[in-house]
């Protein structure tokens, strides 16, 4: 009998039911009841959902009201001693909960970090707080909730002790030690739930698919032989978002009884599968459908492979499910109607991957008569799809016919910069910023008005320009050297440019959780890309129509681009990733030739597509760099090209960023400059550099000093004349009541060190 398993389901809810009512909580709108019992609902429909969908093993306790790594934080009491003292294995209290989740009154929040790859964002633990010990018992509670509604099926899921402590930081002893503090209590956990009912429990252990030291390994097999030794349900150690690797061994030794793959993100998994099978008596959970991307699977190719892997490891031993929660998926496809039925019958969102796990395991049991009806229908689909306009002749055709011209501008950077020198007549330590500006609540609603066409495009038009037309003069006024537009005609910035960009759909109801209550809409990569019309040149035109000053364009970079959209999965990313870049130098041209001096295109996502394993990171790195090139080279010796980049680890892809040759980069540099500084000294980084003088996401004033030795110590080890001045980020998030002091302080800590070399 072959058995399937769902890893976890989406948590917002279909109209984001999730997102508005934990936002009337914080707003003091809603009470604490109120948040409870839409959570309660939502719950409750997906596992009607999933109960419906004949799944046989549906994930509880993955639910959550902000970040499961928040939840299992608190569920073993790591407070921070900031958010107040808190007593051993006392509750948390809602309030804590989403303190640390958002910051207290004086106490800042906890780092949050991109998980994994994905464009999801996890509440990064703390390790040097109280001691952990068992608060509450949500997790008990959360079977008991879901075994009533979902009876055997009910399967709770735990992020596993390992990764816990991995993904943690301010570490105070070694990572055994931490380990060892946690597996008591992890071990009680699983002998209650064996206790309340429970037959399996899902530990997610997704550290196992990086690269880990030898003694890292060797914990592991301690840490879960401590835990099968004690009183527990069965153990599906699972693991996600690629390939064991050379960790396979110590994972199939592992004394757990089922160990679940993702046998999509990466190929090295169904090779060794393949090869090697599983140990005799072990369950396979076998990933088998993709919980990142939202393409249907085609089902012919994908039985086939399950057939071989049951051949492989007996069809008894095998249960099938997604390669990763379906967390990172939109709830369903059929809320759309915005788009042809042809282009969205090839989608699946986690509502359908769900039927099509169904239809394997049908298929897998009962031999391919058994679903004869939907593999034909899939072929048809995907003989529609394959005569489809996903199809661009001129993409595909120019970029068959570039030389490596494309890919490089003719004069080095040496003589760009003091053509463009001579063009921009700047002073030394140039002021300007990352582009956006406040995103005010006037400036939402605008947009909303607009998008329901309660007013016209000449209003809307009308009014984008008298934004521009106020920003530019506040801007000269307060003595910005470089200026920009704002921005306010973009909400999210991938989806302004998926919204124009030919090959690209932009869904409705299409909502995947990125941090806590927001949300974003990932466009959809169709088919072939291509610029439809100029996208930015009107806007940007005009801007500088407004000024004297050089008024900079503003465009998203393609790797940027690429790394946060569902991209096609019938092309490669890179190849991918070179259409978007064809498009985007359309654009760049076209801003040159419009009279725009300075371009910036922004990679903000391109560090954060790093492959998860380091042998796979020169790839990326080459194609996301051609790409990037691509993009910027079409243009003459004096237009500057800028780049942003919201981060500051830069060491370990530093010649990747001098490989994109642009001449003036931007990046985030809030902590302290000195680490950051090193690796672009170390490496003789040649180019520009604004290095953030101030953190936007405080709203916090810094003062001209504060700002001013910044600059200093970054002029002492980078050379004055190589220095930039900017904040770390965009500002659409931060009000105008702390954006414009704290620009003025900067323009003036920049004058203050024009007088000192003067
Ligand atoms: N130009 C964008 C802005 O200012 C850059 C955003 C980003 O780096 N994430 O908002
Ligand atoms: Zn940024």
């Amino acid at each position: 009998m072959v058995a399937t398993q769902n890893l976890g389901y989406p948590r917002i809810g279909k109209r984001r039911e999730l997102k508005r009512a934990v936002e009337r909580y914080w707003s003091g709108k809603g009470t604490a009841e109120e948040l409870a019992s839409v959570a309660a609902e939502i719950r409750r429909a997906n596992w009607a959902t999933q109960l419906a969908a004949g799944i046989d093993r549906i994930p509880c306790n993955d639910f959550t009201y902000y970040d499961h790594m928040l939840d299992t934080a608190c569920l073993w009491g790591m407070v921070p001693q900031r958010f107040g003292a808190h007593s051993p294995g006392e509750p948390v209290s809602l309030e804590t909960y989403f303190a640390m989740a958002r910051g207290g009154k004086d106490a800042v929040a906890l780092e949050m970090t991109k998980w994994f790859d994905t464009n999801y964002h996890y509440l990064v633990p703390e390790f040097d707080g109280p001691q952990p010990s068992r608060c509450g018992t949500a997790v008990v509670d959360a079977f008991k909730e879901a075994r009533a509604q979902v009876g055997a099926a009910a399967t709770p899921v735990l992020v596993g002790p390992l990764t816990f402590v991995l993904l943690g930081k301010r570490h105070t002893k070694s990572f055994a030690a931490h380990v060892a503090d946690l597996l008591p209590l992890y071990a009680a956990l699983l002998a209650d739930l064996a206790a309340a009912g429970a037959e399996w429990v899902q530990i997610d252990e997704p550290c196992l698919v990086q690269d880990r030291s030898a003694d890292e390994l060797a914990l592991y097999t301690q840490a879960y032989t401590t835990l099968a030794a004690g009183s527990r349900p069965k153990i599906m150690l699972q693991t996600y978002f690629g390939s064991l690797g050379p960790n396979w061994d110590t994972v199939m030794a592992l004394p757990v009884e089922g160990v679940g793959l993702d046998l999509v993100r990466h190929p090295g998994n169904l090779r060794d599968l393949l090869e090697r099978g599983i140990p005799a008596g072990k369950l396979l959970g076998a990933g088998i459908l993709n919980g990142r991307g939202v393409w249907r699977a085609d089902l012919e190719a994908t039985l086939g492979t399950l057939e071989r892997i049951a051949a492989t490891v007996g069809p008894e031993n095998l249960v099938i499910g997604p390669s990763c929660s379906l967390l990172y998926l939109p709830h369903d496809v059929n809320l759309e109607s915005g788009h042809d039925a042809e282009v969205l019958a090839n989608l699946s969102f986690a509502e359908q991957r769900l039927a099509e796990l169904r239809t394997l395991a049908n298929g897998l049991q009962g031999g391919r008569e058994a679903i004869a009806g939907e593999l034909a229908a899939d072929r048809a689909r995907l003989a529609a799809r394959a005569a489809s306009a996903a199809h661009h002749l001129p993409t595909q055709q120019r970029l068959a016919a570039l030389d490596d011209s494309a890919f490089s501008r003719p004069e080095p950077f040496s003589e760009r910069i003091e053509r463009q020198n001579v063009r921009l007549g700047l002073p030394a330590f140039p002021t300007t910023t990352i582009g956006s500006f406040p995103q005010s609540a006037e400036v939402r609603a605008m947009r909303a008005k607009y998008r329901t066409g309660k007013v016209t495009q000449a209003e809307y038009d009308d009014w984008v320009k008298g934004r521009i037309d106020d920003l530019v003069a506040r801007q000269e006024a307060i003595g910005l050297d470089v200026l920009v537009h704002g921005e306010f005609e973009r909400t999210d910035m991938v989806e302004y440019f998926g919204a124009q960009l030919g090959g690209f759909i932009v869904t409705e109801h299409g909502w995947v959780q990125s941090y806590g209550s927001r949300c974003v809409r990932p466009p959809v990569i169709v088919g072939d890309v291509y610029r439809v019309a100029p996208m930015t040149v009107e806007t940007s035109a005009y801007a500088q129509s407004r000024t004297q000053r050089p008024m900079k364009g503003m465009l998203t970079g393609p790797v940027t681009i690429l790394n946060w959209s569902f991209v096609r999965e019938d092309l490669p990313r890179s190849e991918v990733a070179l259409q978007i870049g064809l498009a985007l130098r359309d654009e760049v041209v076209d801003l040159e030739a419009a009279g725009i001096p300075i371009v910036q295109i922004d990679e903000p996502a391109l560090r954060e597509g790093l492959p998860l394993r380091r042998a796979d990171w020169p790839e990326y790195l080459d194609w996301a760099v051609r790409a990037f090139r691509l993009a910027a080279s079409g243009v003459r010796a004096e237009t500057q090209i800028h780049s942003h980049m919201c981060y500051s680890e830069f060491n370990d892809i530093i010649d990747a960023i001098d490989a994109m040759d642009v001449d003036v980069i931007s990046i985030e540099n809030s902590r302290s400059n000195d680490e950051l500084l090193q690796a672009f000294t170390q490496n003789r980084y040649e180019r520009l550099i604004g290095p953030g003088v101030y953190d936007v996401h405080s709203p916090r004033i810094p003062s001209v000093e504060e700002m001013a030795e910044r600059l200093r110590r970054a002029s002492s080890v980078l050379g004055a004349t190589h220095l930039w001045v900017n904040p770390d980020c965009g500002l659409k998030t931060r009000g105008d009541a702390e954006v414009w002091p704290s620009l003025e302080h900067m323009v003036a800590a920049a004058r203050e060190l024009r007088g000192a070399i003067a």
